[in-house]
């Protein structure tokens, strides 16, 4: 029902869509995720043809809405849009509101256009508040009535951008229960969301939006249980990321720490384990340095990842030089004075070391 090709976007030298394919059917629920920036917004709005696409195509039914011969008002017609902010007319009953667009635009009968929207506000359990102003609902009716009214034109494909992010948690549900009830009318749906519960639950599929693209999308299960590339992963795990380059024997221990120090409170991982990551660090790079770099620059590449929703940590340090795994012993004195790799192991849940490539690889999980 849906082709998308190619399709590109640049806000002078900011390129936001840099080549957006996919294929959505009729009746299909799409969850748009992605970390904000992404573009997922401005993908949309092309949808809407509220954004001008540079480049690409966008085909609807066989019809190629960004063909400049195109009647744009008769193509928005048939799409809905569903904002976070709701922009419902404050001087409009919701009655009005909802009826607006079919007394203007489609020229129907008010007595027909009441009708309707009464059986809107049925859907969306506000019949009472038809005579009500926006100013006297909460955000959540609010948003219940911009999508009554969104469906009063018979859109279909409804878009919805984050139509949640400004509701607290009781609102929230209100709302998107009502978008799951719309899900078994077989509407044509994309949403933008950050409820990731929610994704999971109502969509057919999901698109991960990163690097200007749709960087993977599969089934709900698919993407949230297992995530196939990278960026993904980062995003699905909640994993939080902390680098840190050694090219010095005086390297500045203490800067490293600081910083370690941030990235802990950054992301609330538990004093203890702070520590533990200081330590491990220290004990490791004494032992790698003393070790591999006595008379050539260090190159130490150490990367510690923290998933917030598992609170695992995970330290990884790569070191290219000759073969050298600091949790074996290699001489019989080294088992006296490696009271440092003892307490690392000691601290650790798993410690592995690999050698590929002319570089050591060490992983530690605690
Ligand atoms: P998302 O919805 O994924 O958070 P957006 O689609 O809103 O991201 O925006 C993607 C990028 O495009 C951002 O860097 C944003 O600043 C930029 N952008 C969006 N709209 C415009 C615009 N009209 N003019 C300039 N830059 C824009
Ligand atoms: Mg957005």
């Amino acid at each position: 029902m849906i082709r998308v090709k190619g399709l590109k976007k640049s806000f002078g030298d900011l390129q936001v869509l840099k080549g957006i394919n996919t294929e959505i059917g009729k009746g299909e629920c799409v969850a748009l995720i992605g970390p904000s920036g992404t573009g997922k917004s401005v993908f949309l709005r092309s949808m809407a043809l509220l954004e001008k696409p540079d480049e690409g195509q966008i085909v609807i039914n066989d019809v190629d809405i960004t063909d400049k011969k195109i009647n744009i008002n008769k193509i928005r017609e048939k799409m809905g849009m569903v904002y976070q902010g709701y922009h419902l007319f404050s001087h409009l009953n919701v009655l009005e509101n909802i009826t607006l667009a079919l007394r203007k635009i489609k020229k129907t009968k008010p007595e027909k256009a009441n009708l309707k929207a009464k059986e809107l506000l049925s859907m969306v359990g506000l019949v009472e508040k038809a005579e009500s102003y926006p100013g006297q609902l909460s955000g959540g009716q609010q948003q219940r009535i911009a999508i009554a009214r969104s469906l009063a034109m018979e859109p279909e494909i409804l878009l919805f951008d984050e139509p949640t992010s400004a509701l607290d948690p009781a609102m929230t549900y209100e709302v998107l229960s009502i978008i799951k009830k719309l899900t078994k009318t077989g509407m044509t749906m994309l949403i933008v969301t950050h409820e990731m519960a929610f994704a999971k639950e109502i969509s057919d599929r999901v698109f991960y939006m990163d690097e200007g693209i749709i960087y993977e999308e599969g089934t709900p299960i698919d993407l949230f249980e297992n995530p196939q590339k990278p960026q993904t992963q980062i995003f699905i795990r909640g994993l939080k990321l902390f680098h840190y380059t050694i090219i010095s024997r005086d390297f500045d221990l203490i800067a490293m720490n600081a910083q370690i120090e941030l990235f802990s409170q950054k992301h609330q991982i538990i004093p203890k384990k702070k520590y533990h990551i200081q330590l491990i660090l220290e004990e490791l790079l004494v032992e790698i340095m003393k070790n591999c770099y006595q008379e050539e620059s260090p190159r130490i590449d150490i990367s510690v990842e923290y998933s917030k929703e598992t609170q695992a940590l995970k330290i990884q340090i790569d070191y290219p030089s000759s073969s050298y795994n600091p949790f074996r012993a290699h001489s019989d004195e080294d088992d006296f004075d490696n009271l440092g790799i003892l307490l690392v192991k000691n601290v650790a849940q798993a410690c592995s070391h690999t050698y590929t490539n002319s570089t050591n690889h060490i992983h530690i999980t605690f």
